[in-house]
């Protein structure tokens, strides 16, 4: 077999980081050699997946690489909560590991340097070393499509009102959001985030490729949209998160949960299928205080059982005696911290999910088979949702929200939350969506295994980047 060599660079957030990480056990799963490159205080979250792939041909190997010295004020670059000091000085936060890299790859010539949407240099860098950049956005074909109509086309300054709906033009299906749902970053802090993002856009049409966390089964319109309208060379292998077999490693990603799984397991194995609704807002997004009460008085209200991840801190904002009572009642079960996330959604007793719609969520979600309460906050999250409640048809929206530059989630009254959770749990409307996403989540466990959509794409990447120096 002719060697090849995978060289990854992931972000430090999780919603990054994780799928990379995952990415790189899937290529080193098919005799790739395969190295992430990090940077010392990165190197531990990755090392669970290099100890995954132990006995394989090629266990995954980390470059630890040592950046540039932070400038006075900026954080080191183990900053995944992307702080309001990074989002500063996100340039210098994004170019901290440019030279390290080029020496690693000058080295060690790999056949190609798959590196996040959010190092744009790196597609300049490969071509210096003659090698393809394939670039990872951390999200699907239906966001990016959407993004990319809505860049070109600018739908939204053609209406009067921040409330008045669009359609975003010449997508596959009618989808309308209203300005007040687009990202507004003109406040100074964002300056440089933004010309990082639309350099990262410029980049884009010039890299080799986009390698994809999804399947075509789930966004087939939009597979073929981004390859023949939008003219991108890609390759969809996920969902990358399924290379996760054991309970282990459901459990740990990114970081260790802050329950035991055994704990975890135990709580739900007490409740009937599709009983237990999931509530999370992934790794930046934050709940307000007066939010957070509002959810609690909407969960108690409706009555369903629930295992709600909140932040640390936010118990404070918890009505008086709720947790109490919640676990008295055997109602509700409380994480503060970090979830268990795949490993609950995957059990048979979770029916719906309250998701703030990050890309890895919604695949986890789907993959789990359960319908969702859709509550986007920041990012493209307000597309991913989109995708779950117009196109796929398994979610409902928690109401009409507004994209926030805090990532704070915040302004839904208890009555939304109760109402929303009660459709999703539902024997009728809940049921019905949750039946699809059941057929979704066979599709979806039948695409990575062999012959399925997503091998065969890996398959074709595989040979693709072998094959690339005699192309040249
Ligand atoms: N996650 C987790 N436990 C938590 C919160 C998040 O395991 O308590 C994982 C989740 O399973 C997903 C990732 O972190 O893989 C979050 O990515 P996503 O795109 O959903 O959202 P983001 O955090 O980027 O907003």
């Amino acid at each position: 077999m002719v060697n090849c060599h995978v060289v990854l660079l992931p972000f430090t957030a999780y919603g990054h980081l994780i799928p990379m990480a995952d990415m790189a056990v899937l290529f080193a799963s098919r005799g790739l050699q395969t190295t992430i490159i990090t940077s010392p205080l990165n190197a531990h979250r990755f090392s669970k997946s290099v100890q995954k792939t132990a006995n394989f041909p090629h266990q995954i190997a980390l470059h630890i690489a040592e950046p540039k010295a932070p400038e006075a004020g900026q954080p080191p670059l183990d900053d995944t909560s992307i702080s309001q000091e990074s989002i500063f000085g996100f340039r210098e936060f994004v170019s901290m590991l440019q030279e390290p890299v080029e020496q690693f790859i000058q080295e060690s010539r790999p056949n190609c340097l798959i590196a996040d949407m959010f190092y744009p240099w790196t597609t300049k860098t490969a071509a210096k070393f003659d090698i393809p950049r394939i670039v990872f956005h951390g999200t699907g074909f239906f966001p990016l499509c959407a993004s990319e109509s809505i860049r070109l086309y600018e739908p939204h300054k053609a209406v009067s009102s921040d409330l008045e709906p669009f359609i975003i033009p010449h997508l596959p299906h009618e989808i309308k959001l209203t300005r007040k749902q687009l990202p507004n970053l003109e406040a100074e802090i964002f300056k440089e985030f933004v010309e990082v993002m639309m350099e990262s856009v410029e980049v884009d049409a010039t890299s080799y490729g986009v390698i994809v966390n999804s399947f075509s089964e789930l966004e087939p319109e939009y597979v073929w949209h981004y390859r023949e309208v939008m003219k991108r060379k890609t390759w969809h292998i996920g969902p990358v998160w399924l290379c996760n077999k054991i309970l282990d490693d459901k459990s740990e990603r990114g970081k260790k949960a802050s329950i035991h799984e055994d704990e975890c397991l135990r709580w739900l194995e007490l409740k009937s299928p599709n009983s237990v609704v999931y509530l999370s807002f992934g790794s930046l997004v934050e709940a307000t205080a007066s939010q957070v009460f509002e959810i609690a008085m909407g969960l108690e209200a409706c009555g369903e059982s629930f295992i709600w991840v909140i932040k640390n801190e936010q118990e404070r904002s918890l009505p008086e005696g709720f947790e109490v009572r919640m676990k008295a009642l055997g109602k509700g079960l409380i994480i503060t911290g970090w979830a268990p996330q795949t490993l609950i959604l995957d059990h048979e007793s979770v029916g719906g999910f309250v998701t703030h719609c990050g890309w890895n969520s919604v695949l986890e979600g789907l993959a789990g088979g359960v319908s969702m309460v859709t509550w986007p906050v920041m990012a493209e999250q307000f597309h991913n949702a989109k995708l779950v409640t117009d196109v796929l048809e398994i979610g409902v929206s928690i109401g009409d929200l507004e994209w926030s530059a805090t990532a704070s989630c915040d302004g839904v009254k208890r009555e939304a939350v109760e109402k929303a959770v009660a459709k999703v749990m539902g024997a009728e409307e809940g049921e019905k969506m949750r039946k699809w996403a059941r057929v979704l989540k066979e599709k979806a466990k039948t695409v990575v295994e062999e012959g399925g959509s997503s091998y065969l794409d890996l398959n074709a990447f595989i040979e693709d980047i072998k094959t690339f120096k005699s192309k040249q």
